[in-house]
This record gives C-alpha cells, sequence and structure tokens, in this order.
C-alpha cells in the first residue's frame, strides 16, 4: 500500500483534462501538495492508505476555480458607488476613496477578505492586480489561497504612495519574500494605457522579461478607450501596444471588448491571453467582447470577477453562468458557449493564461492538488442529467462544501479552516463605518 496524506473518495469527478474525462465513484489520492492518483475509489483504495479522508458521496469533484482578473482589496469598497459610466465611477469616486483609505494594513485585511469569500464561492486561485501587492500576498498565503499578485504600475498613483520607479524594487523585494511560498508568484501590472505612459509601459515590459513574469494590463474596456487612443497615438490600443514593442512577452489583458479584425490578428499573433468579466461589462455598460471571433482564433480566453466594486462579488459561478447566457443573447446564437466549454475557460483555459497549465487548472496525476467539492444533495440540484449544465447553469457557490488547496484542506463543509469568518465580519463592518465616516 502506498501512503497518502488525503483521500477524496465516492465522488463525481470532472477532470477536465484532454479528453474531459468523468469518473463515477471516483477517488482522488493526494500526497503533499499533488495529486498522487485518480481512478475508481474501488482501485484507489486498493492502492492508497490514509488517515485523512473526505467523503464526496452525492458530491461533484472539480478542480479549483480560477479567477484570473480581481482587485482583491477592492472588497471594502462594494456597492460604494453604483450605477455610473466607468471613468466617472473611477475618476470620482474609486479613485478619491483609495487615495485616501489605502494604505498596508487596508489592503491585507481587505485582501483577507477577499481571500475568504473566494475561498467559499470555489475559487482556488486568482490573478490579482492592485496595490501593495505585498499585502495581498500576505492575506493569500494567510487564507492558504493561490495567489498571482500583481503590483500595479501608473504614472499617476492615485492609491499608491510610491513613486513609480520604486515599484519595480518593492516587486523584487516581496517576491524574494515570497520566494519558499508555493502559493504565491507576482507579476507586473501597468494598469491601462491612459494611466501609463510609453516610457512606464517598455520598463514594465523590460522588467518582465528580465523577472520572467507575467503581465497583466487593462486592454480595450470601453469604446471612450479607443476613441482616445485614435486621438493620442493615432492608433487603436492593441496596435499602439504593438507598435510600442510592448507585446513582446507573456502577456494577459482583462477586458478585450473593443477589439477589430486587426487587432485580434495581433493578439493570435503574441503570447497574450484574455480575460473577460462579463459582470463587470455587463454593470458598467462596458460593451460585448467578440467571444466568437476570439474562439475561432484560437485566442485562449478565461474568465474574471474584476473588483468587487464593479461585479459586486467574486463568485466565478455566476460569472460563468451570466457569460454563457450573455454571449448566447449577444449573437441570437443559443449553440454558442456550451457549459463545458465555459467549464474550460474558468479552470483550464485560465491555467495557460497564466502559464501554469502543467500545474493547476484539471484534475490529473502530477498536477498540484487544487481541488473543490461541490453538493448536489439539495432540492434547487436536482436531479441532475449533465454534470457541466449543472456546473455552469444551476450550481450557486453556496453549494461548494469543501476546498482544498496545495494539497491543504482550507474550507471544510463550509467551515474556513484557517481564517475565523466572524472576525472578518466584525473588521469589515468597522472599516465600512470609517469609509461612511467620510
Ligand atoms: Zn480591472
Amino acid at each position: 500500500m502506498q501512503k497518502a496524506d488525503l483521500i477524496i473518495q465516492n465522488g463525481l469527478i470532472v477532470t477536465v483534462n484532454d479528453q474531459m474525462e468523468i469518473i463515477e465513484n471516483g477517488a482522488i489520492a493526494i500526497a503533499g501538495n499533488k495529486i498522487a492518483a485518480i481512478d475508481s475509489t474501488e482501485n484507489i483504495l486498493k492502492t492508497f492508505e490514509t488517515e485523512k479522508m473526505i467523503d464526496a458521496t452525492s458530491k461533484i469533484v472539480i478542480p479549483g476555480l480560477i479567477n484570473a482578473h480581481s482587485h482583491l482589496p477592492m472588497t471594502y469598497f462594494r456597492g460604494l458607488a453604483d450605477d455610473l459610466p466607468l471613468m466617472k465611477w473611477l475618476q470620482e469616486y474609486i479613485w478619491p476613496a483609495e487615495a485616501r483609505f489605502l494604505n498596508p494594513e487596508f489592503v491585507y485585511h481587505a485582501a483577507l477578505h477577499g481571500a475568504a469569500e473566494m475561498i467559499k464561492g470555489g475559487t482556488t486561485c486568482f490573478n490579482d492586480m492592485y496595490f501593495f501587492s505585498y499585502n495581498i500576498a500576505e492575506a493569500a498565503a494567510e487564507a492558504g489561497l493561490r495567489g498571482i499578485v500583481g503590483e500595479v504600475v501608473m504614472n499617476a498613483l492615485p492609491g499608491n504612495k510610491q513613486k513609480e520607479n520604486e515599484i519595480f524594487d518593492y516587486v523584487s523585494t516581496s517576491r524574494k519574500s515570497f520566494k519558499r511560498n508555493d502559493l504565491i508568484d507576482f507579476t507586473i501590472a501597468p494598469h491601462a494605457i491612459y494611466t501609463c505612459d510609453k516610457e512606464i509601459l517598455l520598463k514594465s515590459l523590460e522588467f518582465a522579461r528580465e523577472n520572467d513574469m507575467l503581465l497583466h494590463i487593462h486592454v480595450a474596456e470601453t469604446e471612450q478607450e479607443v476613441i482616445d487612443s485614435l486621438r493620442n497615438f493615432g492608433k487603436r490600443p492593441v496596435e499602439y501596444l504593438k507598435e510600442i514593442g510592448f507585446l513582446e512577452h507573456k502577456t494577459i489583458f482583462a477586458h478585450g471588448i473593443w477589439i477589430n479584425d486587426a487587432e485580434l490578428a495581433i493578439i493570435k499573433n503574441k503570447n497574450v491571453s484574455i480575460v473577460v468579466c462579463t459582470e463587470s461589462h455587463m454593470k458598467l455598460a462596458s460593451g460585448f467582447a467578440p467571444m466568437k471571433q476570439y474562439f475561432e482564433n484560437e485566442i485562449t480566453v478565461c474568465l474574471g470577477t474584476d473588483g468587487v466594486s464593479s461585479n459586486n462579488n467574486l463568485d466565478m459561478f455566476s460569472e460563468m453562468d451570466f457569460t454563457a447566457k450573455l454571449h448566447k443573447a449577444y449573437n441570437n446564437d443559443p449553440t454558442l458557449l456550451p457549459a463545458e466549454k465555459v467549464l474550460k475557460m474558468a479552470t483550464i483555459n485560465a491555467a495557460r493564461a497564466l502559464g501554469k497549465e502543467d500545474q493547476i487548472g484539471s484534475l490529473e496525476a502530477g498536477k498540484l492538488a487544487d481541488i473543490i467539492t461541490i453538493k448536489t444533495a439539495e432540492l434547487a440540484n436536482l436531479p441532475m442529467y449533465n454534470v457541466y449544465s449543472h456546473l455552469v447553469y444551476t450550481i450557486n457557490s453556496n453549494s461548494v462544501n469543501d476546498v482544498i488547496i496545495n494539497g491543504e484542506v482550507v474550507m471544510q463543509s463550509r467551515e474556513l479552516v484557517n481564517l475565523n469568518e466572524a472576525e472578518l465580519q466584525e473588521r469589515a463592518r468597522k472599516y465600512a463605518a470609517k469609509i461612511r465616516a467620510k
């Protein structure tokens, strides 16, 4: 018998591997932080013994969801300003609030709240962009959540009091501090072409290349961004980024809504992935991402929630549901974005976009054990005919039961293991009172 540190047994396992294999009454043996084997429960129990077992009877077992674009510490700005266009919302509400309140302590606490919310909703990995990424990393590590944290680079820095040229040293130092932490990676995140000049965009590129880091940037979120880009640079956003030589490294574009055919061709030929944030796009009326064209051109597309203040949650199940339905409606085509494809967007596609497809995004022996279980024995979840349909259109994030990240159980039967939920709630109320008073 081989030793396993944890076995999840008796579940309906949706692997999201290349063959999209589903194993009924399946089990997963976990050794250390990795998946040692996946098979029928019978076969796993013949081969492995363990002291720790999770029973997944009448539960679906899937790879943890990946939120590929977030601003985690914005949780404390949830519902602070709604029903406004992007620039008015940013300039009159969000940026002033950030300028007033952001400091390492605020960011750490708000990120801890967000990390807990993500885990409760079945997210096991997030790709973030915000200020004080060191403190976001601290919060994620404490929660046991896998985080790829991007420090925002901007010419005008409303929230971050540091000077732009100090940012790169800050990221280097932060990265060194977390070098031995399996859960944390850093990226460099120039905010957008309307907040970063050419010089700082290219500095970011150079830094990302030297340090083998991902680049993460907002691109083509609004029509106004395209109009301004044409006026200021004589080019559309993606054409401009190509022209200045920015697109020569692995890059994630958040949004990618206002993209024309010429820009699609550029994206296709560069190492660029797209994160669509459907609920944020709908709420800010930013537009409709060219989903059909992205898939026709085999561009990697994944999903993100964006910041809480434009969503207003970190729920990847509702993000999958909205994305599938919105693009069917918009394209007048109910066959577009079938559930199976949408689940891939929230798992393996995101892993690919992050350059981690050999580590996360599917349940396969040898990959990191980032796994969630989902209850189906509830009225609203019964009966079940097709598990993919269930995952995208039926399951609500409250049905997530257990969350395992890097081989560690971080939520068991909806109880957070590393964090005290009552304490987080109390702290959120205290911060809200402070923000409201101003
Ligand atoms: Zn964003």
